[in-house]
């Protein structure tokens, strides 16, 4: 593996096809694999089996949604360690606090800046977290 991403395993969460496209398309070109699951209970599943570098995470989701699925994964020994990134178009003050009490690391804006969401990634798997 080459490229920025280094082979790191990315869990994408997202139910919109585009988007999770996209996410994927760009992650791919820079050197990061994908695993994918369009709704909360499968993005739990892909997270256990297969122990993601990083979850990139919609919040609006099919069944559980991304804040419920972020707490169970961030309850759970083989999990808890994983940095969990939100994928939301909704970045208010208020929105950010609840998330971060939830378990999330951080929050990348939708729609991605196709230009930096690589980099943003990157941050977040090695720990220097948001890259804004
Ligand atoms: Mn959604």
């Amino acid at each position: 593996m080459s490229g920025l991403g280094d082979g790191r395993l990315i869990l994408i969460v997202e139910d919109n096809a585009k988007n999770l496209k996209l996410a994927r398309d760009v992650l791919q070109f820079h050197g990061f694999q994908t695993v994918e699951a369009t709704d909360g209970e499968t993005g739990i599943d892909l997270a256990r089996t297969h122990h993601p570098d990083l979850i990139l995470m919609d919040i609006a989701l099919p069944g559980i949604d991304g804040l419920a699925a972020t707490q169970q994964l961030k309850a759970e020994q083989p999990t808890s360690d994983i940095p969990i990134v939100a994928l939301t178009a909704s970045v208010m003050r208020s929105d950010r606090a609840r998330l971060e009490e939830a378990g999330f690391a951080g929050i990348i804006a939708k729609p991605i800046d196709v230009l930096r969401f690589s980099e943003q990634v990157l941050a977040y798997c090695t720990g220097v977290g948001e890259a804004s």
